[in-house]
């Protein structure tokens, strides 16, 4: 029956992770991968009667009150960091699921069970501290610039080196102090590997070690027997690889970069712009070009999750709409902190996904529209990466928005963006700057429409 049960929470997993894959579906995924895993932790408590229905209750509504207390504060912006603590939480859970097996048997494992309990404990504890300071970072509890440090990289190595022998010893000696060794190596691990990455660098680290607590849960599973934490570990360490896969390859970067490189410069030194003109636009201006356009196509990046912007963006949408004006998102992959960032703020304001084009879509459609309105994007829209080889973000797949008739640019400054660098696009004769927060001025262009 347990197993049974089992297989039922994993089918639960396997349909609400695909079911994620798309933001029509993903709600009802959540919920159903949700229903898996709340079946999961019942199945395995009742089955193990350690605990009694009292204290099974009470630790699922405790749970449940912070976990939803948690979800209805938290803004938008700061998701990053709850999906850093979660992972850190999860790391733990495994790595104390180990220890307890520790302490149960006294060290003394089969060598296939000792080499799982090392497992857990080095990934549980590097994926705990390690996420701990990427949410230190994104909280601006430590700054969130790389802190590199001379030999950073032969200490980590020497660390990880040290937490092999560690485990190859603890297997072979039945050896408890070795294994309590390798949780003090790989908490400094965890934190000395995180230290010297950006902090905008921060969601693909966190998707990382996401993988890396999935590991580290199927490896406590094979630690206790329990086949559902073995899958559901294995899901996310597969899922959380992919996804750390895919967002190196839109920002055209390998994880060996993100990693070592120290890359990024969160808000940015001054680029040297020169004294490259470029064209000042009012909000009656942008009124007047969006107002008799046929097609407009709305850009969306960091700068409109920071702003907020997200129902001014849609309140310009429809009164344009209702001026029979056909109006678009384009949204880039890595556009924004997080994967689907923008996807996420524009479905709060109630953006139809219908009008939600990814990369491939929208690139055809730009020749095509009378305007291309950029909402605090900078990076994904900078088309050096495609024509200047010099560039440190040659390679990236854009929105290519300069195909587009006209442009208009709602950002505050010249300033770069996460890249650090400049943007020709800003200097071109078709492009107009609409220099302001992004939600003020979606709010000023509204309000210009209304005399057009
Ligand atoms: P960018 O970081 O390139 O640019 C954001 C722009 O927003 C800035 O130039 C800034 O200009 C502007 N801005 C900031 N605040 C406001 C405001 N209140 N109102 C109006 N504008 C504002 O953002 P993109 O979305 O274009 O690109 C994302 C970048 O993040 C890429 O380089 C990507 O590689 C990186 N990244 C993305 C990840 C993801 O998963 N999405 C993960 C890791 C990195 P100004 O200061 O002049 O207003």
């Amino acid at each position: 029956m347990t197993e049974l049960l089992y297989l039922a929470a994993a089918v639960l997993f396997i349909f609400g992770l695909k079911q994620l894959s798309g933001p029509r579906t993903a709600r009802r995924g959540n919920v159903l991968a949700a229903g898996g895993m709340l079946l999961a932790v019942v199945v395995t408590l009742v089955d193990a009667a350690i605990v009694t229905w009292g204290t099974i209750i009470a630790g699922l509504a405790t749970g449940t009150v912070i976990g939803a207390v948690l979800a209805a504060r938290i803004q938008m912006t700061a998701m990053p960091q709850l999906v850093a603590a979660f992972n850190g939480f999860g790391g733990a859970a495994s790595a104390l699921v180990a220890l307890a097996e520790l302490e149960r048997f006294d060290a003394v494992f089969a060598e296939e069970t000792g080499v799982t309990v090392a497992l857990s404990l080095l990934i549980g504890t590097v994926t705990f501290s390690g996420s701990f300071v990427a949410f230190a970072k994104l909280q601006g509890l430590v700054p969130g610039r790389p802190l590199l440090f001379p030999g950073a990289q032969v200490i980590n190595a020497t660390l990880g080196a040290g937490a092999v022998a560690l485990g190859t010893w603890a297997v072979l000696a039945d050896a408890a102090p070795a294994y309590w060794s390798i949780v003090a190596v790989a908490f400094v691990l965890g934190i000395l590997g995180v230290t010297p990455i950006g902090g905008a660098d921060m969601p693909v680290v966190i998707s990382l070690l996401n993988s890396l607590s999935g590991v580290a849960a199927a490896m406590a599973g094979f630690v206790i027997g329990n086949s559902a934490l073995i899958i559901g570990g294995a899901l996310v360490g597969a899922a959380g690889f992919i996804l750390t896969v895919l967002m190196g390859q839109a920002m055209n970067r390998s994880l060996a970069n993100v990693l070592f490189s120290g890359f990024g410069t969160e808000g940015g030194p001054a680029v040297a712009t020169g004294d490259k003109p470029v064209n000042r636009a009012t909000p009656e201006d942008v009124a007047i070009a969006v107002g008799y356009a046929s097609r407009v196509i709305i850009v969306p990046g960091y700068g409109l999750a920071v702003a907020q912007a997200q129902h001014a963006a849609r309140d310009l949408a429809n009164a344009l709409e209702a001026r029979g004006v056909t109006v678009e998102y384009a949204i880039h992959p890595v556009a924004g902190r997080m994967p689907g960032h923008m996807n996420v703020l524009l479905a709060e304001a109630d953006v139809s996904y219908d009008l939600l084009l990814d990369l491939d879509q929208s690139n055809p459609r730009f020749p095509q529209t009378d305007v291309a309105l950029i909402v605090g994007a900078n990076d994904v829209v900078n088309p050096s990466a495609r024509d200047d080889t010099t560039s440190p973000i040659y390679g990236m797949p854009i929105l290519e928005v300069d195909r587009a008739r006209n442009v208009v640019v709602v950002k505050r400054s010249l300033s770069p963006g996460f890249a650090g660098i400049d943007n020709p696009l800003f200097y071109l004769e078709n492009t107009m700057m609409l220099f302001a927060d992004a939600k003020a001025a979606l709010e000023s262009v509204l309000g210009a429409l209304g005399d057009v």
